[in-house]
């Protein structure tokens, strides 16, 4: 079956909106065994509207088109879908008495503006729009089906969900069955994790990377016949990644880094506070988004100046004149300092150079030190040089700082 997916409005022509409606979708179509062929992007004009669909219905077998369903001047893609297809707009009373139901609970009334979103084509079905407004709808011509979806990813997302995707699988029996798997890694760079993987190549997979700054994710797809098959070829895959990738992976199921952390923490019933120099709080905050992180995570303290390090942390004021914020003994300090203060079973401490001033020689910008103290492994710390800028240089600091507490219980260190 072949799919284009065309998406619509100035604001993706611009540049002012980027196009995460057609991302989701090709995502969600890759990992159930379909492929995108063709994308479009067009702007809110008629002609440009039209010539799409034209061009979609000569060459996929389904086609969706994402956007312009909303009642302003500006949403013209019924109308234009109506004129392409021969077919008169005609008032829906589906999508006009569900437009008005979600209206009244939200304890507005229905608009000469909003009824106009309950005229669809003739022939077509209506897609109630059950997260939203607009209501969606699909037809059929000449062999290809067209789904028509608000722009609103939320409300394009779920209706995907819903009718789009389960209503292709019906349609596309033959497909392969597909499998898929998102390898996150932290610590190697793209062009290393590549390397690593040379050789791995085998019939039934694809293999596909994803840089997300400081991590590189890899998308694992697998095809067979049957979902069994697909599924062995997968395991088999991913456990040979692992083996080659080894502690870089720290995730094959969507969980982010701070997710992990969290769960190793909880799992030996262990307590962290954080110290943050350079990071300003951006690892307290990491692990903080995790809902139920009160469990686990006792303080977080952000000691920017020197004072602070030695006033709420007690990092020794000779230790700091002597060897300078940004060094191994001063991450020390702060780890073991928030470990007593907090009572926490890990002290983790971060202290750095963000940039782009404040470097010297034999600290550039990126000089980065984390500290660490906990029973298991003691009181350390490790220096990294991190290239890039100011935020980058703190996010990868962080995303340094949570692959420190995993490795407490991975390596048993
Ligand atoms: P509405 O009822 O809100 O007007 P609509 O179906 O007419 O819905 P649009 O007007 O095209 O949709 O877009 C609504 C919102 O969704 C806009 O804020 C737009 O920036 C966003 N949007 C539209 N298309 C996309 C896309 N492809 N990717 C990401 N966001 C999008
Ligand atoms: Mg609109």
């Amino acid at each position: 079956m072949r799919i284009e997916i065309i998406t619509t409005g100035d604001e993706l022509m611009s540049g002012l909106t980027q196009d995460s409606n057609f991302s989701w979708a090709g995502d969600a179509l890759t990992s159930l065994g379909f492929a995108t062929e063709f994308h479009t992007t067009v702007g809110d004009e008629r002609d440009n509207i039209s010539t799409a669909l034209a061009t979609a219905s000569q060459r996929a077998d389904a086609v969706i088109v994402s956007g312009g369903l909303g009642p302003t001047p500006d949403d013209l893609t019924s109308e234009v879908a109506a004129a392409f297809f021969g077919a008169a707009l005609e008032l829906d009373g589906e999508a006009l008495r569900s437009m008005e139901e979600r209206l009244s609970q939200r304890g507005r009334t229905l608009t000469e503006m909003n009824r106009k979103q309950a005229y669809l084509p003739r022939g077509s079905s209506v897609l109630i729009n059950h997260w939203g407004t607009a209501p969606g709808f699909s037809i059929e011509k000449g062999g290809v089906v067209f789904y028509f979806l608000p722009g609103v990813p939320k409300e394009f997302r779920a209706m995907m969900g819903e009718y789009v995707l389960p209503e292709l699988e019906q349609r596309d029996t033959g497909r392969k069955k597909v499998r898929s798997m998102l390898v996150k890694t932290f610590g190697l760079p793209e062009s290393e994790v590549a390397v690593r993987l040379e050789g791995l190549e085998r019939e039934g997979i694809r293999l596909g990377y994803r840089a997300h700054f400081p991590e590189v994710h890899l998308r694992v797809t697998a095809y067979g016949d049957t979902g069994e098959e697909a599924g062995k070829l997968i395991e088999g895959f991913s456990s040979d990644v692992r083996s080659r990738l080894g502690g870089y992976v720290f995730s094959t199921g969507g969980e982010t880094m701070e997710e992990v952390a969290g769960i190793l923490l909880r799992r030996h019933g262990m307590t962290l506070a954080t110290a943050e120099s350079c990071t300003g709080g951006l690892i307290a905050h990491r692990i903080t988004n995790v809902p139920g992180s009160s469990d686990y995570f006792l303080e977080g303290v952000v000691s920017y100046s020197n004072e602070s390090k030695e006033k709420i942390l007690g990092v020794p004021k000779d230790i700091l004149i002597e060897h300078g914020a940004v060094s191994a003994p001063v991450v020390k300090a702060m780890a073991s300092g928030v470990r007593r203060l907090s009572g926490a079973d890990i002290g983790v401490a971060v202290s750095g150079i963000a940039g782009p001033g404040g470097g010297t020689p034999e600290k550039p910008v990126g000089t980065v030190f984390i500290g660490m103290d906990s029973d298991k492994g003691g009181v350390r710390s490790e220096k990294f040089l991190f290239h890039g800028t100011r935020e980058e240089i703190k996010l990868v600091t962080s995303s340094r700082a949570l692959g420190f507490i995993m490795q407490i219980f991975l390596n048993n260190v």
